[in-house]
C-alpha cells in the first residue's frame, strides 16, 4: 500500500491530525494497534483551549450530546483547610471550563470524522512492527494485524504511539527517561453526597497527596501517590494497605472509598516519568505526542499537549506536501515552534512534583505559604493559566481586536478556504 503520510497510533495526537489532514486533502493512512478504544484509565480531562479545538474540528456536537462533566474550580487544601482555589469561570475567554470526557468517546468521534474523507483510511487492530529504510531515510512502515503483516510505503512516518513508543525505539532517536519519586494509583469513585462535582482537589497530608478529578458521568477519578516501584509490596500487604493509605490523607474520603473500592482490580497504577528528546525527527520520520514529550499526569496537561501538536502540524505538512518540502528542515520548525509550550509545561508540573512530595516540615512549611501566595496573587495564577489553559484563545483575541473581527478567527474552522488549502488548491467556498 502507498499513502503520502502514515500515522502510527491512533491516540489523541494521531487522530487529531489524521482528521486535519484528510479536510486538507492529503492522504493519510492511520494505524492503530488496539481493536477497541475501551481504556478507562486515559487522560480525559480537556483543557478549555482544546474545547475551542473540539468545535474547530467539528465533533463538539457529538461530545456534548454524550455528556460530559465541566469543572469550573480546582481547589488545593491541606487537612481540610483551603491554600488555594483556581476559578476557571473567571477568565475572559468563550471556552472556560475543562472538559471531562471519557477517551474512547473522543476517539471514536474523531474516527467518524475521518470516515467522512475516501482520501483518509483507519487500520483498527493493526500494529506498527518495523521502519522501512530506502538510503538511511524511513520509507514507511511494516504492520501486523487480524493474522496478516503487510507493508505501507509513505513519503513522512508520524510516531504518535505513546509513552512507550516502539515506533521511538525502533527509530534509535536518543532520549532520556527521568522517573519521578512517585508512582499513582487511579481508582474512580461516585462523587460523594454534598460534594460539587465540578470542583477538582488536590488534598494534602504530608508528603502524600489525593488528586480528585469530576469524570463522566458523576465520578471522581481519584489518584493517590506511593513511592516508586512500591506498588507490588503494596499488594502483597493487602487491599486494607491500600484503605490505610486513603486514610491517613483524609479519613472521611477514606471511608467513602472503602464503600466504593472492592479489591485491586478497581485500581490501576500509573508510572510516573517524562521522556525528553533533544530532536523527535530523522529523514522520513517525526515524532508527536506523548511518543515525543511524555508529562506527568499533573494539572492534565498529556491530551492537550498531544492534540496542539496535531493543529500545528497538519497545515505545515499539507503545505510541504504542496511545495515538495517535507523532510529535516520542517521537522526542526516544528519542533522550534512546539518545545517552548512544552518546556514550560514541563517545568511548571516539576515544581508541583517538588511541592506535593514535601517530605520535611520546612518544606512543607514553604509549600503552603506558595500556594497561599499564589491564592491572592491572582495576576500570578492568570499568567500560568494563560499559558497553560487559555493561549490559543487569547491569540484568537489578540487576532480579532487587532483585525476588527466580530467572531473568533480560528472558530471559523475550514468554512473558508485557508491559506494552506489554497496553496494546495482545494477550494471550499
Ligand atoms: C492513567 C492515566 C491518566 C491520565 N490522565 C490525564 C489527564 O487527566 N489529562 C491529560 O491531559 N492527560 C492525562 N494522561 C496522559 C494522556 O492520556 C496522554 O498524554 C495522551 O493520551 C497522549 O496522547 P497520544 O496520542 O500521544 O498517545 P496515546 O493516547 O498513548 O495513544 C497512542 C496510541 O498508539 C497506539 N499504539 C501503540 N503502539 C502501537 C503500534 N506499535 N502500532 C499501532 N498503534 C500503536 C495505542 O494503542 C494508542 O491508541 C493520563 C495518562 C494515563 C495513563
Amino acid at each position: 500500500m502507498k499513502t503520502d503520510i502514515c500515522i502510527v497510533g491512533g491516540g489523541p495526537a494521531g487522530a487529531v491530525l489524521a482528521l486535519q489532514l484528510a479536510r486538507l486533502d492529503v492522504d493519510v493512512t492511520l494505524l492503530e494497534s488496539a481493536q477497541s478504544y475501551e481504556r478507562s484509565f486515559r487522560g480525559e480531562s480537556m483543557q478549555p483551549d482544546t474545547v475551542g479545538i473540539f468545535h474547530e474540528l467539528g465533533i463538539a456536537e457529538t461530545l456534548l450530546a454524550h455528556g460530559c462533566v465541566e469543572t469550573y474550580r480546582m481547589e488545593i487544601s491541606e487537612r481540610r483547610r483551603l491554600l488555594l482555589a483556581i476559578d476557571y469561570s473567571d477568565a475572559p475567554y468563550r471556552h472556560k471550563f475543562v472538559m471531562d470526557i471519557p477517551q474512547p468517546v473522543l476517539l471514536e468521534a474523531l474516527q467518524a470524522r475521518i470516515a467522512d474523507h475516501a482520501n483518509a483510511r483507519v487500520l483498527r487492530g493493526a500494529a506498527c512492527t518495523g521502519l522501512l529504510e530506502r538510503d538511511g531515510r524511513v520509507s514507511g512502515v511494516s504492520y501486523r494485524g487480524h493474522g496478516k503483516s503487510g507493508e505501507i510505503e509513505s513519503r513522512v512516518v508520524i510516531g504518535a504511539d505513546g509513552r512507550y513508543s516502539r515506533v521511538r525505539e525502533m527509530s534509535k532517536l536518543p532520549y532520556t527517561k527521568l522517573p519521578m519519586n512517585r508512582d499513582v494509583l487511579w481508582f474512580k469513585v461516585p462523587v460523594p453526597e454534598g460534594w460539587s462535582n465540578h470542583t477538582a482537589h488536590i488534598m494534602l497530608k504530608g508528603a502524600r497527596h489525593l488528586i480528585l478529578l469530576p469524570t463522566y458521568p458523576d465520578l471522581f477519578r481519584a489518584g493517590v501517590n506511593i513511592a516508586k516501584n512500591s506498588f507490588a509490596g503494596q499488594k502483597r500487604q493487602g487491599i486494607d494497605a491500600f484503605y490505610t493509605l486513603v486514610d491517613g490523607i483524609d479519613p472521611e474520603f477514606g471511608s467513602h472509598v472503602r464503600r466504593h473500592v472492592a479489591n485491586w482490580r478497581d485500581i490501576h497504577l500509573l508510572d510516573i516519568f517524562t521522556i525528553n528528546m533533544p530532536s523527535w525527527s530523522r529523514d522520513g520520520l517525526l515524532l508527536i505526542g506523548d511518543a515525543a514529550h511524555t508529562v506527568t499526569p499533573l494539572l492534565g496537561q498529556g491530551v492537550n499537549l498531544a492534540i496542539q501538536d496535531s493543529m500545528e502540524l497538519a497545515p505545515m505538512l499539507a503545505n510541504a506536501l504542496c511545495q515538495d518540502r517535507l523532510g529535516s528542515v520542517l521537522f526542526a520548525e516544528f519542533q522550534a515552534k512546539r518545545q517552548p509550550d512544552i518546556e514550560f509545561v514541563m517545568k511548571v508540573q516539576m515544581r508541583q512534583e517538588r511541592l506535593l512530595c514535601a517530605e520535611s516540615s520546612w518544606a512543607q512549611f514553604v509549600r503552603r505559604t506558595n500556594y497561599a501566595a499564589l491564592h491572592r496573587l491572582r495576576f500570578v495564577q492568570k499568567r500560568i493559566s494563560d499559558r497553560i489553559a487559555y493561549k490559543r484563545q487569547r491569540a484568537m483575541l489578540h487576532f480579532d481586536e487587532c483585525t476588527n473581527n466580530s467572531g473568533m478567527a480560528l472558530e471559523c474552522g475550514f468554512t473558508q478556504t485557508s491559506t494552506v488549502e489554497k496553496q494546495c488548491g482545494v477550494n471550499r467556498s
